[in-house]
């Protein structure tokens, strides 16, 4: 039965990357099933598509960005975001805040990344709550960046990648999500903006929950003195948020018929998210190592996963043929349908939170090979603190990759690292179910919410 509206209206403002837009899309139906009603402002780049959530009202606004431009770095595209969208969504926002025809607004929920919204919202006198689409632990530790920085961890020498960092064990200086390509002043520069204008929001809403991130959520709690709301895993508390796509890319469903001829828990899903890159020599590593392991695996090879190559091209001719069906690559897959998947054993993931969070939903363990950003710290959290998977640590080497893959599906060390996901699965379920963590969080977020005037 469709909830009645409580005559509030919410504003959502995403990142246009596939990883900020599916948990915010997600949160927007959470809230609108608790009756609020909701309108998404969203860039013409990676624009969304409305008919996909015929309940929610669509505003596009124009970003400036051309369609032939080179958009490779995700920091320089944030950078021209943050420059370009100004001045458009003041616009948007202050003519649908006078539209005295749909229901008032009671606040804007913006991705934590966009940093001109503070000021636009502040102007505007509309309260402002952020969404932090990364994981908690990759949060908590931009605190402690002044004292990487004194004590030399960043930014990052190669002579010390491999050196733990003794104040954040188990992290080591080659997890810290440091992204170097044009020097790092840029991004600490970032980095600070992002802690000021958090403290200046209503509130932090992360997509964990407490008995996962327990820790983390506890220094972001103590260093930022604003609500913060942990009510995740998203995908998981809204019913039907799997028949609602926000992909951005056409979705494969050969994956599953594929998947529906394979054996319990035998395959192997690979995939790197929407944004990472890997070189010609580390797909053929990839390919050979997969082959070899005579496990069936299904593969999302993403048109640009190895720039200069338009998809499968550097396969070497006859490699389908070594397989005997026990491959299935696709360009694009419908992931959560894929992972909750009987079929599936393991997850081969570069561990975006989006993907790490869903594996953990399903139970699956993971083979963990992060390419940038927090993704090395979510990897070594699944790695070395849940324990649920293991990493590349020798590199992407077929070799390496055969025996990885044979600890997790044959030996036993993966039945530990099993029944250890699995358990984590049971407490994501449990923290959504009414008195659980992430239960009460929802309710107290919606609580804060209708307190603004
Ligand atoms: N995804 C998908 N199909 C694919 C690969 C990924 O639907 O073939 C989804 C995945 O379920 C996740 C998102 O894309 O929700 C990727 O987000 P993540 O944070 O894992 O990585 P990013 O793309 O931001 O690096």
């Amino acid at each position: 039965m469709e909830q009645l509206r409580n005559g509030k209206r919410l504003i959502f403002f995403p990142l246009p990357f596939q990883g900020h837009i599916n948990p915010m899309l997600e949160l927007a139906n959470i809230l609108h099933s608790k009756g609020f009603s909701i309108t998404i402002i969203h860039t013409s780049f990676n624009s969304l598509n409305p008919s996909s959530h015929p309940h929610f009202t669509f505003h596009s606004i124009h970003e400036g960005f051309s369609k032939s431009g080179t958009l490779k770095d995700t920091l320089l595209v944030i950078s021209s975001l943050n420059a370009n969208c100004h001045e458009p969504f003041r616009g948007c926002l202050t003519r649908l805040l006078s539209d005295v025809s749909k229901e008032p607004v009671a606040c804007l929920i913006t991705d934590s990344v966009y940093d001109f919204t503070k000021s636009v919202a502040e102007s505007l006198k509309l309260p402002r709550i952020l969404l932090r689409a990364w994981s908690a632990s990759s949060f908590a530790i931009y605190a402690t960046f002044p004292l990487l920085r004194e004590k030399g961890y960043l930014p990052k020498q190669d002579s010390r990648l491999e050196e733990e960092v003794t104040e954040l064990s188990p992290f080591k200086v080659k997890d810290l999500p440091l992204i170097n390509s044009d020097g790092p002043e840029r991004y600490f520069k970032i980095i600070a903006d992002l802690e000021d204008q958090t403290k200046a929001s209503c509130g932090l809403i992360l997509n964990t929950f407490e008995d996962l991130d327990e820790h983390a959520l506890a220094t972001i709690r103590q260093n930022y003195s604003i609500p913060v709301f942990s009510l995740g895993p998203f995908h998981k508390c809204y019913p039907n948020s799997s028949s609602t796509s926000s992909s951005l890319l056409a979705q494969d469903q050969s994956c599953i018929s594929w998947l529906n001829r394979q054996a319990p828990k035998s395959v192997i899903y690979v995939s790197f998210g929407s944004v990472a890159a890997i070189n010609e020599a580390q797909f053929l590593e990839i390919a050979w190592g997969l082959a070899n392991s005579k496990q069936p695996f299904l593969w999302v090879v993403r048109p640009g996963l190895v720039p200069g190559s338009d998809w499968l091209e550097a396969l070497p001719s006859g490699f389908h043929e070594t397989l005997n069906g026990k491959g299935h690559i696709v360009k694009w897959a419908s992931q959560k349908e894929v992972l909750s998947h009987q079929a599936i054993g393991v997850f081969w993931t570069h561990n975006g939170w989006n993907s790490t969070l869903e594996s953990i939903c399903e139970g699956i363990p993971m083979i963990c090979m992060p390419c940038s950003a927090d993704q090395m710290m979510n990897a070594r959290y699944v790695s070395d603190v849940w324990k649920v998977g293991l990493q590349l640590e020798d590199g992407v080497e077929r070799g390496n990759i055969e025996k990885t893959i044979r600890k997790l599906l044959v030996e036993k060390e993966g039945e530990e690292i099993k029944d250890r996901v699995v358990k984590l699965m049971q407490k994501a379920n449990f923290c959504l179910k009414p008195g659980g963590s992430s239960y009460q969080s929802l309710d107290a977020l919606i609580k804060h919410i209708l307190s603004f005037n």
